[in-house]
């Protein structure tokens, strides 16, 4: 019996009891190894829908004029300080991207099975690279000295802890693990709320806010117009990482236990108290318009977010954003003119998918 499968405007016709017996063996781990990449009949279809997405937002970071950072930097427009943040920004996720793009490949990316997520997994690996060659189109358009960045990653204590807090994690991970057992299914899901809720989610934000808030006084603009980018795309791989914990958790209720749960609560406190030393480092002295004090809150802020994401109680409930206006610099969709050039093109031709689908 032969039954239609429908995505988006595309319909595809599968062998009924195949397809059944595919999608049955379709679990986020411990699911059917096949080297046929089927990712019809969808199981996850949030995760192929999240892959149209991203790739809808493809950038590249050459198409972003630098000319005016460039300037500036060499001017006395700008003070040493908000230098010394921008220098931050690129030395530690010089660092950051590396490690994400890394655990995604090497240790999420090969233990789940289903092959849609293997597909998303695919594309947020490459939004790493992506966001890694943007910081070294920044340094190169600066002209600043790549080793001077690789000094503030590997001699300034509090991001060497947040590298440490992360990769740590994930090199444990890098062995023959059993998955059939419940602890090494939570380690798999620890590493999943580390890496997207703990430091994607939670430890980008302290510097996100921090050159955005600089961008939003007309300083380092092409620099800043690079983070909105790419804080789009991690607020994708937060989803992501999200939906995949949950899926997993739903799969595997043996993972969700109180003692995991207060677990998890326990790795954020972790991750905030080191984003805030950090954040300290950032802003040693109050810049104008950015204070210490202020983006240590919206951090407080944003954890409760991403622990309520994943059905954990917040650690300060009732904490207010300090920074409305930065939601809405953030949410890039609402604004209509920010797309030139060749990013529109990207999402027009993506748009364009389906009308020519139907001709082929
Ligand atoms: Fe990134
Ligand atoms: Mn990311």
């Amino acid at each position: 019996m032969q039954a239609t499968f429908t995505i988006g405007n595309k319909s595809f016709i599968l062998d009924q009891e195949k397809a059944e017996a595919a999608f049955a063996a379709k679990k986020v781990i411990n699911g059917r190894e096949t080297m046929f990449f089927n990712i019809l009949p969808l199981k996850y279809q949030w995760a192929y829908e999240l892959y149209r997405s991203m790739k809808a937002n493809h950038w590249e970071p050459e198409d972003i004029p630098m000319q005016k950072d460039c300037e500036q930097w060499r001017s006395d427009e700008v003070s040493d300080i908000e230098r010394w943040i921008i220098k931050m920004g690129i030395g530690y996720f010089s660092g950051a991207e590396g490690i994400v793009g890394d655990n995604i490949l090497h240790v999420v990316r090969e233990l789940v099975t289903a092959p849609e997520l293997k597909l998303v997994l695919g594309r947020h690996a490459h939004e790493e690279n992506i966001h890694a060659d943007s910081l070294v189109y920044m340094i190169s358009s600066l002209g600043i000295n790549p080793h001077e960045c690789e000094s503030i990653l590997e001699g300034i204590e509090t991001v060497q802890k947040k590298t440490d807090f992360v990769s740590r994690n994930s090199r444990a991970m890098r062995r023959d693990i059993d998955l059939t057992q419940t602890s090494a299914k939570q380690d798999f899901a620890k590493n999943i709320f580390l890496f997207g809720q703990c430091m994607e989610g939670t430890q980008f934000y302290g510097l996100f806010g921090m050159v955005l808030s600089l961008y939003r006084q007309n300083k380092f603009p092409g620099i800043g117009q690079m983070f909105r980018y790419t804080l789009r795309d991690e607020s994708n791989h937060i989803e992501l990482l999200r939906n995949l914990l949950m899926d997993l958790v739903e799969e595997n209720p043996d993972i969700w236990t109180q003692p995991f749960r207060d677990d998890l609560t326990q790795l954020m406190v972790e991750a905030v108290n080191l984003e805030k030393e950090f954040i300290r480092d950032c802003l040693p002295v109050n810049a104008l318009g950015l204070s210490a004090e202020e983006f240590i809150l919206y951090i407080d802020y944003i954890a409760d977010r991403r622990l309520e994401g994943v059905g954990l109680n917040p650690l300060n409930p009732g904490v207010k954003n300090p920074f409305p206006w930065l939601a809405e610099m953030m949410d890039i969709k609402k604004e209509q003119n920010f797309f030139e050039g060749r990013v529109t093109e990207y999402q027009k031709a993506s748009a364009l998918d389906s009308v020519h689908d139907d001709e082929l």
